[in-house]
Parts: C-alpha cells; structure tokens; sequence
C-alpha cells in the first residue's frame, strides 16, 4: 500500500516482529523466533549499510566468551576477605545457553564450521603482589568447588605460568609473587561473523527482510495495541512506516533514545553514559605466535569493571592477533557512528535528577576517565609492560573499539545509579522490549533473549510446541545448569565436541 504524503513516499509494510538494529542481539532474537514458528513475519532494520558494524563487530569488542573463568570482576572481595561466586556461576550458566544455541545451528547447518566465529583460546587470571595471590587463591578455592568450574586450574609456581603464558613471564621480576589460573576450554569469538552469518540464514526464509540503510526515527503504539513505526533511507531519504506487533529494541547505544520515544511508562528514570573503548593491538606474526591465550588482571581502583585490562589472542575474520586494553576514553556518542549530541539529547524531565546525580556521586571513575583520555602512547604501552615485560613501542598501535552506553538508574530515593550490566526493559503488554547496557553483553545475548520471549510471548512459550523447540535448541532450557551438575556434563560434552572447543 502507498500513500502519499508532501514531498516523500511513505509505503506501510506489516510485520508480526520488527528488530530495531542488525547486532547480536536483534539477530540472536530473530534466529530464536524463525526456529519457534518460521511462519512469523520478520523485518530487520540497520541504519548503516552492514549489519554487525557497531559493538558486535570482531574489533570493536574483545571477544571474550564471558563465562567467568578469567574476569576477576564478577567475583568481588569482601571486606573479611572471603569471595562471592554467584556471578560468575549465572554468567557461566549463560553462557553455556549460547553455547548451546550455536551448537544446535551449526548441526543445522544454520551456521558454518565453528572455526569461522568461535576458537579455543585458555581463559587465565594473572596477578601479582601478596594480597592479588591471596585474593586468587581464594577465588579458586571457591570456584573449583563448583562443578561449572571444575576444570580450573591454580598455580603459583613460576615455571607453571611461563609453560601457560609465556611472553607474560618472559623478563618478569623473579622476586614477584604471581599466581594464575587456568581454564582450557575458554573461547575467543567473533561475534561480528557469528551475526553476520546468522543473518545470512536468515535471508533464505521468504519471512524475512533486511532494509539496511534505514534508521528508526519514530515510535508510537497505536490504539489496537501495535506498534506503528517510523523509518527513514539514508540515501533516498524516502520515509516508510511498519506496522508491527512486536518491537524489539536491539539497537546497542541507539536503543535508550528509541525507548525514549516509545513513551511506555517503564522508561523513566533511565538514563545513559557512554564510555568508548581502545586496544593496543599486535598483528606482527613473531610476537602473536608467542602467546595463545587470554589474560585477565585486576582492574585499577575507581576504573570501572569493564576496563579490567587483559591480553588477549584474537581471531577475528580468520586472522590471529593480539589485542590489549581496553582503554577507556568519553565522547558524548552512543554509537561508534552516533552523533556528538546524543548524550545531550537523552536528558529527559524524568531521568534529569538520576543522571545529574550520577555525575556528582561518581569522582572515581571521572578522575579514572580523565586519566585515561589524556594518556600518551608511552604510558599506554607501560601498561601493556605489566603484562608483556619486553613490550616494545613500534609492535602496537592503538585502534578504536565500541561504544558503550552505561545504564543510569533511578533508585529508591529517586537519585541515580550507574550500572555496568545489561537489562532488559518491557512494555506491560509485551509489545515491546528494548535491551539496556553492555556487559556481560554478546556473550550472553541468547539468554537474554530467552527472556524476551518468555516476557513479550508468553502464550506461545507456554505451548507445548514451543517448549520442544525451546529445549530442541538449548537442551538445559528450563532446568538449572547450576544446581544440576550431571546435565552440565552431558550438555558440556555436546557443545565442547560440536564447537571444536574440547
Ligand atoms: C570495548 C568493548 C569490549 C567488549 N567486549 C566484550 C567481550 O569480550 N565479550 C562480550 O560478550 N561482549 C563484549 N562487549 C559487549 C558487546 O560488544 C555488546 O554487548 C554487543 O555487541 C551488543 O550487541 P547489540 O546487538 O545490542 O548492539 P550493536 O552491535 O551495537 O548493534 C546495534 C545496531 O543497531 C543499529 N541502530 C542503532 N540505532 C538504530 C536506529 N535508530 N535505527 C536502526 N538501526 C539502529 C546500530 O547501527 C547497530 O548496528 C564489548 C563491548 C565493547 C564496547
């Protein structure tokens, strides 16, 4: 159907579900979707001309299949010097859902050889001085008690380390205490070709349709409860509308202004602050072949979790390379392609007092940012030295990651929180979601989107045709990987063996 309206032409095209943006998470959503019910009408709208190009692009993250075997940050320290686990054992068990879901795809040739978006790289955490090796110990004590973490590994013997990391020990000071563990089958992913060839299977459903190029500019639910959207061609500058029924909001950066415009009451009060990335990388072939795995420290006081530095072995569209940072930098842009004005233009009536409050209540991680912004090649290659002693200057460039956009919450008392994680925030009908925040991030998009179905089609979940194809794709679906350790055997083996990550 066209309808003319002034200057443009404004077609109107239905969908059953319309995903905002052409990430990891918008697509994980969408390859769910087509395996529950491929009759479901699905339209994917990107604003730039490829999808995978912003956060979930191989270098503009780290790639790190976050299980909470290496980040130190998912098991804080309390003040008795005792550690909390329960973290890294949900973040783990989520990520075995991912693991899971690319197993059952690459079986149904819905992927291609695991090699081509995911590699066995070891996960290790590496710290020095006597309190880090108490704390690690502790770690590992409680940890390896778990049957998720079974297979970690402990050392504080110096030969050990060198055999498990050797370009982090060569040159290292002898008189150090060190301490590390280990765990094998950690994993590197490339979570842009992971996308991108999700989205390749996507395209040969006739239910199916990609409009890159366009960007959402207007959201408004209509008084039949769908969702009527509105949507503009970079180049032609041609306006269509989607009539959808279902919206998902998995535009990265971009998804609080659109949760913005939606209007839906579970909007207030969110607010966001982005913070940019940058690595040091490494592609010459002498010093990458040296090292093969990734290495998490400990991150510095008043740097949030997020900027916890490691070294890591990277495969990213076939090519080894080694990558440290992140270095954290601002800019006022939600997206890597965003515009300088979006942070201003986020400040709302509502999340006013939030945001305002956050800034005033957070002088660490201002100091820390500012620190960071305006440190030098040389001093950023001094950080590298903690990890890699013999590091030298000519071997690294610096190279731009993502984008992230921290949540600002309003708390109890109505002044704001900032939060590091990812949230999911849905319309009271379930008409729409968007996703919020950046971490643990794609390594946990399928569990994160097994919410959204159980939230935004609760009548179809309950079927039992979706609950078949539910367990179908995720075998351990409505069980818990963390109370049931002989299921995690079973599913564990399947995904290590069909992953090539054994
Ligand atoms: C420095 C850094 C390191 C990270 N490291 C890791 C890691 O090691 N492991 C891990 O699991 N995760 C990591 N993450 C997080 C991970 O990259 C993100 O969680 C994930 O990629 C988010 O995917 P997404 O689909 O939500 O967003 P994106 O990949 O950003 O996709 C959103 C898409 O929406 C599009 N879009 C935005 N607005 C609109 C609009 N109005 N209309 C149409 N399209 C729109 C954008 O162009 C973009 O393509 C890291 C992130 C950063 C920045």
């Amino acid at each position: 159907m066209f309808i003319l309206c002034r200057a443009k032409v404004m077609a109107v095209k239905t969908a059953d579900v319309l995903l905002v943006g052409g990430g990891v998470m918008s697509t994980t959503l969408g390859m769910m979707l087509k395996q529950l019910d491929p009759s479901l009408k699905i339209v994917m709208v990107e604003r730039l001309d490829h999808v995978a190009h912003e956060s979930t692009d191989g270098w503009n993250n780290a790639g790190t299949g976050h299980a909470g075997y290496c980040e130190l940050n998912y098991t804080p320290q309390n003040a008795d010097g005792s550690v909390e686990i329960d973290r890294a054992l949900s973040i783990n068990a989520a990520f075995e859902s991912s693991l899971q879901l690319w197993s059952y795809l690459v079986k149904n040739d819905a992927l291609p050889a695991p090699t081509n978006f995911i590699n066995p790289v070891p996960h290790l955490s590496f710290v020095w001085g006597e309190d880090d090796v108490k704390f690690l110990r502790e770690r590992y004590k409680k940890l390896s008690a778990h049957h998720l973490f079974d297979a970690m590994e402990y050392s504080e013997d110096p030969a050990v380390l060198a055999d498990w990391m050797p370009l982090v020990m060569a040159e290292r000071d002898a008189s150090q205490p060190v301490a590390a563990t280990r765990v094998k089958h950690g994993s590197d992913v490339d979570f842009g070709s992971l996308t991108r060839n999700m989205v390749e299977d996507l395209q040969k459903s006739e239910n199916f349709e990609l409009m890159l190029n366009n960007s959402v500019t207007k959201i408004k639910q209509q008084e039949d409860g769908r969702w009527s959207v509105r949507v503009k061609e970079k180049h032609t500058k041609i306006v269509k509308t989607i009539d959808a029924g279902f919206v998902f909001l998995g535009a990265g950066g971009g998804a609080l202004p659109l949760l913005q415009k939606s209007g839906i009451p579970e909007r207030k009060g969110y607010g966001g602050f982005p913070v940019s990335g940058q690595w040091l990388v490494c592609k010459n072939p002498e010093i990458v072949k040296k090292h093969g795995s990734k290495v998490y420290g400990k991150a510095a006081i008043g740097a949030p979790p997020m900027s916890v530095p490691h070294l890591d072995t990277r495969i990213i569209n076939g090519e080894p390379a080694l990558l440290f940072g992140p270095f954290a930098g601002f800019t006022t842009k939600f997206l890597k392609k965003g515009s300088k004005l979006d942070l201003f233009g986020s400040v709302k009536g509502n999340n006013l007092k939030p945001m305002m409050s956050v800034g005033a209540n957070n002088m660490d991680l201002t100091k820390y940012l500012i620190g960071e912004v305006f440190q030098s090649q040389k001093e950023r290659v001094e950080a590298l030295r903690n990890f890699h002693p013999q590091a030298k200057d000519e071997n690294w460039t610096l190279a731009k990651a993502g984008q992230r956009v921290q949540i600002i919450k309003k708390d109890e008392s109505g002044k704001g929180k900032l939060e590091f994680g990812t949230e999911l925030v849905a319309s009271a009908d379930g008409s729409l979601a968007a996703l919020l925040g950046a971490s643990p991030g794609a390594s946990t998009a399928v569990q994160a989107m097994v919410d959204v179905i159980e939230r935004c089609f609760k009548d179809k979940i309950a079927q039992p045709e979706w609950q078949a194809k539910m367990q179908e794709m995720i075998p351990a679906y409505g069980k818990s990987l963390i109370e049931d350790g002989e299921l995690l055997k079973t599913v564990r083996k399947e995904t290590l063996g069909t992953l090539g990550l054994g």
